[in-house]
């Protein structure tokens, strides 16, 4: 069994909008009755086969008749990540196994890693969300997608992988690794989009040089199609301006299903939620109260049209806020802001809190300065020891002792004005600092805790 009405759009054939993007512009009112149509129906599903989430709608005198609104969300329970360490591997599932068609699990940093069971409507409903964000970028059949995300447990490689074979691209699933290989690649069957992290495409920015290949005159590349990690936007000019390609980004995790949640259109308002299957809502991570559209807070999302593993409230830890104003594009799907801060990545420095994203767009404001940094915290018994560590660019680095010191003091500059604290600044040579495969790492804290 699983969600009985997976409606789409009429479509009309003169239409300059994808068939897939459709939905994308069903107006307000009827999206609503379906959001609603379709949490009912989850919390019914998710009451009847998940025992946990039963017993806490029980332990609140919560039942499913009670959702009579949207706004009664508010009274269901929320999931969190502990939850689904704490009731390893399927605790949390409402599919049987032999309807699971697939499972995706992500690795905290500690501990026991998380299993997502898909059904294959589950599967559908995630690649219709991956496609219609390749769509909202601009690709179409006959575009070739290097998919360089890693294939495996993780969500990335498959998600993007699907979702441009769905729209009809031709696939080259290199995943992450053999970077020399993987640009050999991209010139010679004439990519045009590469999905990955954007820490990797730095590194394939990297080897290109290396390699002598200018991205503008020697290969057909247009779109990068970035996600799973946080960047800033300083980051994104920085690709854009360095390839010539367009920077999109897509979001996605795969507690609620894989990258192809969220996308930004041309406008760049922020990223449109296809909120017919993620129902997204803003939060108060103090209190726990939904806020209105506008504010910042927690990013919650429950799954509308899940049956494997079905989520409810699922707090992500994501900061971001939902927008009032409808984007230009005239998508109604609700527009949040792009995600680079995640409040598990904050840093407390000497009692101020930081967000590496910050130091990020300080560092990248400078020009000299290449989109390459490590963040090292150390004790020195009660003081903190705050270093940034920083390529400069290839045409930037010098000898010259005095422009160098000139260079730092700019830099450190640019980032005193955005956290109020002095790091101490060392500039590095060019290609000295790691560089990732996957996601990267870009804080080092040895700090006892
Ligand atoms: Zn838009």
């Amino acid at each position: 069994m699983s969600y009985p009405i997976y409606p789409t759009l009429p479509h009309d054939l003169n239409s300059p909008i994808h068939p897939v993007s459709a939905m994308d512009y069903l107006p307000v009112a009827p999206l609503r009755a379906l959001q609603l149509h379709r949490l009912q129906w989850t919390v019914k599903w998710a009451y009847e086969r998940v025992p946990i989430f039963r017993r806490r709608c029980q332990e609140r005198g919560v039942r499913p008749e009670h959702i009579q609104t949207l706004a009664d969300i508010k009274l269901l329970p929320f999931s969190k990540k502990t939850d689904l360490r704490d009731f390893y591997p399927l605790g949390l599932a409402g599919g049987n196994m032999d309807e699971t068609a697939r499972f995706h699990c992500s690795s905290g940093t500690t501990g026991k890693p998380i299993c997502i069971s898909n059904t294959m409507d589950d599967i559908l409903v995630w690649q219709n969300g991956g496609m219609r964000c390749l769509a909202m970028f601009g690709l179409r059949a006959g575009d070739v997608l290097q998919v360089s995300y890693g294939y495996g447990l993780f969500t990335g490689g498959l998600g993007a992988h699907y979702a441009g074979e769905g729209l009809g691209c031709a696939i080259l699933p290199t995943s992450g690794g053999n970077t020399e290989r993987q640009v050999m690649l991209m010139r010679d069957l004439g990519v045009t989009a590469i999905a990955c992290t954007p820490s990797y495409f730095l590194r394939i920015m990297d080897e290109a040089r290396r390699q002598g290949v200018d991205f503008r005159r020697d290969t057909k590349l247009r779109h990068g199609i970035f996600g799973a990690e946080p960047w800033t936007t300083e980051m994104r000019d920085t690709i854009e301006r360095e390839t010539g390609i367009v920077a999109h980004d897509i979001y996605g995790l795969t507690e609620i299903a894989g990258p192809g949640v969220a996308g930004d259109c041309s406008h760049r308002t922020g990223l449109h939620i296809w909120e017919d299957h993620f129902y997204p809502e803003i939060i108060d991570p103090e209190t726990l109260e939904p806020l209105p559209d506008g504010e910042v807070g927690e990013l919650v999302f429950t799954t509308i049209t899940r049956c494997g593993t079905p989520m409810i409230r699922y707090r992500t830890r994501d900061l971001t806020r939902l927008h009032t104003e409808v984007c230009p594009c005239g998508r109604t799907m609700r527009v949040m802001d792009r995600i680079s801060a995640r409040s598990d990545d904050m840093l407390i420095i000497h009692g101020v809190n930081v967000f590496p994203g910050q130091i990020e767009a300080g560092l990248l404001r400078v020009p000299e300065v290449a989109p390459h940094y490590q963040i090292v915290l150390s004790s020195t018994d009660t003081l903190d020891l705050f270093e940034i560590k920083v390529e400069v660019t290839a045409e930037a680095f010098s000898d010259n002792i005095r422009a160098l010191e000139n260079l730092r003091k700019r830099v450190l500059d640019a980032v005193k004005s955005i956290i109020g604290l002095t790091p101490r600044i060392i500039l590095v040579a060019p290609g000295t600092l790691p560089r990732s495969d996957g996601k990267i790492k870009r804080v080092i804290d040895n700090r006892t805790k």
